[in-house]
């Protein structure tokens, strides 16, 4: 029987066991058995496996928690970060071990794309990438599985504060995973109503940092509108720490607004868990199902990607997802970073326009 071997490797993101789900299903409904491989590339080097979903004469063989697994966070089948398969001594042992496999899907971010495309070089087994990361700082992919719980988690939390803020007249500073990608911190200040958002593809000083943060507090207690509540959003990414960025905007602010109260947040590893929303389920499923097809029809060194519907180009089965090489995925990823991509050009844009009126 043909067997699909999945890992999930890097940072987790929720929705990754819906996408785990989704293969093994739609793999089953093709008659081909789905294998877990624990931990990611350490797994697969190691040979710890566990089976997933196997079409039998009676039916199918699933394990229990596969079905409830979809609708919770983190990775039922572990996930690492692996020093060993950086090296080639490393990725031979993955190699032998895939030998018999029909393919391999490998769910993760950046990094686990970078492995899956080396390792697709070396080895004649297909290997299929599925984008998954909190941060959406893949390339050639309009959303990755996790980006959108992170947002959700994100926009719950700063209303929680910001009720607090108002009971109190109060500044918070909160703080977003997002060490490279600042999309996070961009996507979510316009959602949940900020004042202010700082992420590092802004490139600016600390002291240009402390002297906005400083003054959209000012502005906005000093206003007649009488606000109640400041709300910045920063991006992990953004070199000063929390403590110290309030800590200097206090004894900027203390001379005009004696007494002002400002707070820090730092939501760091929340952001990652919980259950994953309807769209990273959806989108996880659809990008699953397209994976086993690819894999499948033995394509190789892929990535299938979520983008609008092309608008009159050539339809496929799934008209929202694509497949890209990972090279140029990989490619498109570095551009998104360093500020190159026309995705972040614009997006840095967008935001400059609108820094003006956040705090209105
Ligand atoms: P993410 O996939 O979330 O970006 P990492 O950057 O930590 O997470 O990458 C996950 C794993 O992918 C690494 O621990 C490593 O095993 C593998 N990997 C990353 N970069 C390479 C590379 N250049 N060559 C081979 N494997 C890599």
């Amino acid at each position: 029987m043909k067997t699909i071997f999945i890992l999930t490797s890097g940072g987790d993101a929720p929705g990754m066991n819906a996408a785990v789900r989704a293969v093994a299903k739609v793999a089953a409904a093709q008659g081909v058995r789905t294998v877990g491989v624990l931990d990611g590339y350490d797994g697969l080097m190691d040979g710890r496996f566990r089976e997933l979903c196997q079409p039998t004469d009676r039916g199918l063989a699933v394990i229990p928690d596969l079905d409830t697994a979809g609708s919770l966070g983190g990775t039922l089948i572990g996930s690492a970060r692996s020093a060993r398969f950086r090296t080639p001594e490393g990725r031979q042992h993955a190699i032998a071990r895939l030998s018999a496999a029909a393919g391999l899907i490998v769910i993760g971010g950046d990094g686990s794309l970078t492995g899956a495309h080396r390792l697709a070089h070396e080895c004649g087994t297909p290997i299929i990438g599925i984008p998954a990361s909190i941060d959406n700082d893949i390339g050639c992919t309009a959303t990755a599985i996790g980006v959108d719980t992170a947002l959700n988690t994100i926009v719950e939390s700063c209303d929680r504060i910001c009720d607090t803020a108002i009971s109190h007249r109060r500044a918070f500073v909160v703080e977003v995973m997002g060490r490279q990608s600042g999309y996070l911190a961009m996507a979510s200040a316009v959602a949940a109503g900020a004042d202010a958002v700082l992420f590092r593809e802004q490139a600016r000083s600390a002291e240009d940092i402390i002297r906005t943060v400083a003054q959209t507090i000012r502005t906005a207690f000093e206003s007649e509108v009488g606000k109640r509540r400041v709300l910045i959003l920063k991006a992990e990414g953004v070199d000063i720490p929390c403590t110290s960025l309030v800590r200097r905007v206090e004894e900027e602010l203390q001379p005009v607004l004696p007494g002002v109260e400002i707070r820090a947040t730092v939501l760091g590893h929340l952001v990652r868990g919980g259950r994953p929303s309807f769209q990273d389920r959806m989108v996880a499923a659809r990008l699953g199902r397209a994976a086993v097809v690819a894999v499948l029809r033995g394509e190789s060194d892929q990535m299938v990607s979520w983008l609008q519907p092309a608008q009159g180009g050539q339809p496929t089965e799934d008209p929202s997802v694509f497949r890209y090489p990972i090279e140029r995925v990989l490619q498109e990823s570095r551009a998104l970073l360093d500020g190159s991509s026309p995705v972040t050009k614009w997006r840095v844009k967008m935001m400059s326009e609108v820094s003006g009126v956040l705090g209105l």
